[in-house]
């Protein structure tokens, strides 16, 4: 079994050369102004297909580049590490392209794969609603048969590319009656079309430049052929796999956030000088750098961990939630100790490390809150140790 740690084979090189290139030409010395105005990176999304990371985890029979989910962690850290918003214009679309590759009919697979690849569609994931997010189970969007449609009614809430993005994997009831309630649950994929309404924009704390949106369904009307895998009652689980990647994603962003805080710091830390020597000699200081590189390290072990176990095929719900959950909370720490390392002008707006410290908090809730992730832990640690 090859280590993930040292598979660094010649494509993988190649991929993530193209990336940190294009990172330092065309996204680093935008990347503040973008963030401030919180503007859409219209020219960066452009670039990103391009580059092929539309369908970076795509099979490469649908057109996609079929990154394994080690490097695909290591591409997603890197561009996290220059700017995380631009994560997640990918992620979530290529979660919804995880849906209909894993539970689509060859129709749906060979109809839409080949254009998210591309860029062409973009879109992402429709779960949460304005009352619901962690308990999906009690979704009220509604799909009703109506010969060969489905008639659409109800609210989503928080969508990422809801409004730059043009089609979504979208869970809906289809039984409301049915117990467990997950077999009442459906996917459907949703092109934009008539009463598929944008409601609004999230204005956020930080996660600038990429859209949140709020969905209002009228009347609108889904072929019933673009119901995902051709069955209802299977979309909580189609839900749920799609997750597994999209907790790898999550903590590989919050180690791209992590390294940042940290490299900020030991750079500033060698020019800033009190008491007449630069502050990185402050033994106060070498305890913050010593324990963010210690953690930023382990969260890459965790992370490399969990995507090795997803590339091998195992179930790894607990290792991307240990991933997801250790990266991200040592993104918040790292983040604000870097903070308290720029002094003041971590405070201002003139540098990146302000931006890391609203940024990070995202990955502490995305993809199932660090709450709902420990106690996926548990069942799991419970599950596998039967006594
Ligand atoms: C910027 C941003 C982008 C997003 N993008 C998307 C997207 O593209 N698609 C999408 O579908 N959603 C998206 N979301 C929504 C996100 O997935 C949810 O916010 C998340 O699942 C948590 O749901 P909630 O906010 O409703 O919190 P709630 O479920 O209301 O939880 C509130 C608190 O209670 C805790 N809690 C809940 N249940 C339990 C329990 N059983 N035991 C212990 N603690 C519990 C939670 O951990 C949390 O601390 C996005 C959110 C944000 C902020």
């Amino acid at each position: 079994m090859s280590d993930p740690l040292m598979e660094n084979d010649d494509v993988e090189t190649m991929i993530l050369d193209s990336v940190e290139k294009w990172l330092e030409r065309d996204v680093r010395p935008h990347v503040l102004r973008f963030d401030h105005g919180d503007e859409y990176p219209l020219e960066m999304v452009e670039q990103m297909k391009e580059l092929g990371l539309f369908g970076a985890t795509i099979p490469e029979e649908y057109g996609g580049l079929g990154l394994s989910a080690t490097t695909y962690a290591k591409v997603i850290e890197k561009i996290a590490e220059t700017w995380m918003s631009l994560t997640g214009i990918m992620n979530s679309h290529l979660i919804m392209s995880s849906c209909v590759s894993r539970m689509g009919t060859d129709a749906q697979k060979q109809k839409y794969l080949p254009r998210f690849a591309t860029g062409e569609i973009r879109g992402g994931l429709a779960l949460t609603e304005p009352d619901c997010g962690t308990d999906l189970q009690a979704i009220r969007v509604r799909a009703v048969r109506d010969g060969d449609d489905y008639v659409v009614n109800g609210t989503k809430a928080w969508i990422t590319n809801g409004i730059e993005g043009s089609c979504y994997a979208l869970l809906v009831k289809t039984d409301i009656d049915a117990e467990p309630r997950h077999k009442g649950m459906s996917m459907l994929i949703a092109e934009k079309g008539e009463g598929f309404e944008v409601t609004h924009k999230f204005d956020k704390l930080g996660y600038k430049g990429i859209d949140t949106a709020g969905l209002t369904f009228i009347d609108y009307r889904v072929p019933v052929e673009n119901l995902i895998g051709g069955e209802e009652g299977r979309g909580m689980q189609t839900a749920l796999g799609g997750l597994e990647l999209g907790r790898i994603n999550i903590a590989a962003r919050g180690c791209g956030l992590a390294s940042a805080a940290l490299k900020d710091s030991v750079a500033y830390s060698q020019v800033r000088q009190t008491f007449g020597k630069p502050i990185c000699e402050h033994q106060a200081i070498q305890l913050k750098l010593g324990h963010m590189a210690t953690n930023l390290e382990a969260a890459r072990l965790l992370t490399y961990a969990a995507a090795a176990a997803h590339d091998r095929g195992q179930r790894c719900d607990m290792e991307a939630g240990m991933a997801k959950y250790f990266a991200s909370e040592t993104a918040v720490e790292n983040s604000l100790e870097a903070m308290r390392i720029h002094g003041a002008y971590g405070y201002s707006r003139e540098y990146h490390v302000e931006r890391y410290f609203r940024d990070a908090p995202l990955m502490c809730i995305g993809e199932g809150t660090n709450e709902i992730q420990r106690m996926i832990i548990a069942k799991q640690l419970i599950e596998r140790n039967p006594v």
